[in-house]
């Protein structure tokens, strides 16, 4: 018996080997194997058994470690598209995919056995272990007191008939943690719920391909509906993956769905969860055992049996992608994970991605919406207050504008509690004029330029235009040109001064670095002990706590002029998320928006909470310029340890491929670069980028294979299909 090997090296090959007689029973498609290779082992996955012998000779597999396989044929098809679309060897994605680890303990059980043994004679050690295991019914043998677990004790008494003991493998689980916001009353769905709902359990019954879109405000009851999607899944016997952006997430959530489900039934993966416990959920999976997933992108993997359904959270929300070994995006896989199984798809959100929304309106994904929050809260008035008029006492621009200073005054004043909002992107700055808002941004590409103080220079990012600053600005004549900054540890120093009195708690990558920060600040956030929580990006998103009333936005530009065609999306996306954390209880939100910008159409429509309106203002943009939905990209990244010989190469490659896209895809792609990267050095590797852009996957994916055979020794290249990041 021969089978062939997917190993994760950087090849597409795989490779043949021969069984010996005595792992022929066991060897089959999926099982993880050990193999020579070189003059190293390595472990891999066998992804095919053949029977007939090879031309050339082979060598042996040196084991079979797991007595399972970790994947059947349907879930192989499914690995090797994402193998063929991300441009990445299958033995890198099994790799990333399954998991690593191998079986766990064995635990023995005892029980009390069913015959009468009152006839039996005892001795009184006998008797005290019979009283013990009265009414308890199987438990763990570990779990007896010392004097009374001795194994000729045990077999001794198992001999007579008295008890039972069996053997079965300890299943390794995820620690639940802290319980918060979670809402204990039964919900009968509105009318907005019944309808979507009504769509989707046709979906469900049809047992077709059936993507959706659910578009519902901030605390529209989403949430409330995909549960009940869930539970009608599980109800008729079906499987499902519920994916949510963020580890942190999955902690408010987990406890929303242990009202519903039993913590037994579902499986939770994520980076936090230890390989044991991803292990053995992967087996339990595998055998049909656990039906439900939650958890973050990797989650989409899992091996559930009979998928039906599979709910992205969320789904605008950039961290479903993974920007390094596999670079894969979770939402975009889990429509084509959905086709492959002719399940029903559900990508729900406040603010979907542009591109998500335009299927639906294309007609290619379902569009359910809940425009109303729920019990007709209203959604919070936006305020939006311009920069440019606020000055302190020394003529400088203040970092908390004065109806901001107000409106937190107000809100601690009535003891409720505020957000601020900082998005800081920490080494991108750009320049700015604080009299007009005008931004410097490349001529070409519309994206803010970098500035590089240092050199004196602003440098554009996609095609390396470059130009020095100029003293004055080119839209109003004035001279106080300057570059954005200030982080959240300054925003808290500025609070404060302000309010000395007030509790104030940062939460930020810094604060969040050790497992289970996010948890405690949320719990304290929930406990009402914290009166301003001052924070990045993670503040934003999906957390549901009724006594917020006050959000504010520090500055909106930071994400409007990252050098990225989806600068605006994300800020419209950022604001209405925010926006959305505040008036969730009985009070009205209030959000302020600082912002020097204030005309811009993203800003516009996020205060009047009009997507429609921002799609719209969107749309001919990204048509103009060329840009997704209207084309599709692949991002390469070089990356080399020697500046100027690097250079040299990417230049290189960069020329040749350009004649490539002249003659093989008869100019249908666009070779943008290479240009030096935003983060042009990091970990000591200079890099750069090139991004080809084009109307079909095909012709990209044709040059992207070409630019990884041009690969040359210190020059490393990975391949970004469809990027969300650019940097
Ligand atoms: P979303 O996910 O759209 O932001 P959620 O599902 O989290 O909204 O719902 C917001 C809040 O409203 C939650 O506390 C939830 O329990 C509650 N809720 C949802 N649906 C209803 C309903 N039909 N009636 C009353 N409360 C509801
Ligand atoms: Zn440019």
């Amino acid at each position: 018996m021969f089978v062939r090997v997917a190993v994760p090296i950087p090849s597409t090959k795989t490779f043949t080997y021969s069984v010996p007689g005595h792992l022929e029973a066991s060897a089959a498609l999926g099982k993880r194997v050990l193999v020579p290779f070189g003059k190293k082992r390595l472990t891999g996955w066998i992804v095919e058994t053949l029977s007939a012998a090879p031309e050339q000779t082979v060598r042996e597999i040196i084991d079979l470690p797991d007595p399972e396989p970790f994947f059947n044929r349907q879930d192989l098809d499914y690995f090797e598209w994402i193998s063929r679309y991300y441009i990445c060897p299958l033995g890198k994605v099994l790799g990333e995919i399954l998991p690593g680890g191998t079986d766990g303990k064995i635990e023995k059980m005892i029980s009390r056995s069913a015959g009468n043994v009152s006839d039996i004679k005892l001795t009184e050690k006998q008797k005290a272990l019979i009283d013990f295991l009265q009414g308890k019914g199987e438990i763990p043998v570990a779990g007896l007191p010392v004097r009374l677990r001795e194994a000729s004790f045990l077999r001794r008494l198992e001999q007579k008939g008295v008890i039972l003991l069996r053997k079965q493998p300890l299943m390794r689980k995820p620690v639940f943690t802290t319980e918060i916001g979670c809402n204990k009353n039964a919900i009968q769905p509105n009318e907005a719920q019944e309808k979507a709902l009504h769509e989707i359990y046709g979906c469900l019954s049809s047992r077709l391909f059936s993507p959706c879109l659910l578009h519902g405000v901030t605390g529209s009851g989403k949430t409330e509906v995909y549960l009940r999607a869930i539970d009608a899944t599980l109800q008729n016997g079906g499987g499902a993956i519920y994916l949510v952006p963020e580890i942190a997430l999955t902690t408010q959530l987990l406890s929303r769905i242990r009202e519903r489900f039993p913590e037994r039934a579902i499986a939770v993966m994520h980076s936090g969860i230890s390989q044991g416990a991803r292990h053995d959920q992967w087996k339990q999976l595998c055998r049909g055992d656990i039906r439900l997933v939650v958890g973050a992108r990797s989650a989409l993997f899992a091996p559930v049996r009979d998928l039906r359904l599979i709910v992205v959270d969320e789904e605008h929300d950039p961290s479903y992608k993974q920007d390094d070994r596999l670079r894969y995006n979770a939402r975009d896989l889990a429509v084509v994970r959905g086709k492959f199984e002719q399940a029903t798809v559900i990508l729900g959100s406040a603010t979907p991605g542009v591109q998500t929304y335009f299927q639906a309106m294309g007609g290619r994904y379902r569009y359910l919406s809940l425009p109303c929050r729920v019990d007709e809260h209203p959604l919070p008035l936006v305020e939006v207050v311009d920069m440019r008029t606020q000055r302190d006492g020394q003529g400088r621009t203040p970092l908390l504008s004065l109806p901001l200073v107000e409106a937190l005054r107000e809100t601690i004043k009535d003891r409720k509690q505020a957000l601020l909002f900082l998005n800081r992107r920490g080494f991108h700055t750009f320049l700015f004029c604080p009299d007009c808002g005008h931004v410097f941004a490349c001529p070409s590409c519309d994206l803010a330029l970098t500035n590089h103080a240092a050199l004196g220079v602003l440098k554009c990012h996609h095609c390396d235009f470059t130009t020095k600053p100029p003293a004055l600005c080119p839209a109003c004549g004035a001279g106080h040109i300057r570059s954005q900054g200030a982080g959240t540890e300054r925003a808290v120093e500025e609070t404060k001064k302000l309010f000395p009195e007030a509790r104030i708690v940062r939460m930020d990558s810094d604060t969040t670095s050790r497992k289970g920060d996010t948890e405690r600040i949320l719990a304290k956030l929930d406990r009402q002990e914290i009166d301003i929580l001052i924070g990045t990006q993670m503040i934003t998103k999906g957390h549901d706590f009724p006594e917020i009333t006050l959000v504010g936005v520090l500055a909106a530009d930071a994400s409007l002029n990252i050098p990225d065609f989806r600068a605006s999306e994300r800020t419209f996306q950022i604001l209405t998320q925010v926006s959305g954390r505040g008036g969730r209880g009985d009070q009205k939100g209030r959000v302020v928006v600082q912002t020097f910008n204030p005309g811009h159409y993203a800003i516009r429509r996020a205060q009047d909470h009009d997507y429609a309106g921002y799609y719209e203002d969107e749309l001919p943009i990204r048509r103009e310029l060329g840009y997704p939905p209207f084309s599709r990209l692949i991002g390469i990244h070089f990356s080399g340890l020697k500046q100027t010989e690097g250079k040299r190469a990417v230049t290189d490659i960069g020329k040749r491929i350009r004649e490539l896209a002249a003659t093989v895809t008869e100019g249908e792609v666009d070779v943008i670069g290479p240009a030096e990267s935003p983060l042009a050095r990091l970990r000591g590797r200079y890099r750069w980028q090139m991004l080809l852009r084009g109307p079909h996957s095909g012709p990209l994916h044709l040059l992207a294979e070409k630019v990884i055979e041009e690969r040359r020794s210190g020059l490393d290249i990975q391949v970004d299909v469809d990027p969300v990041h650019f940097m």
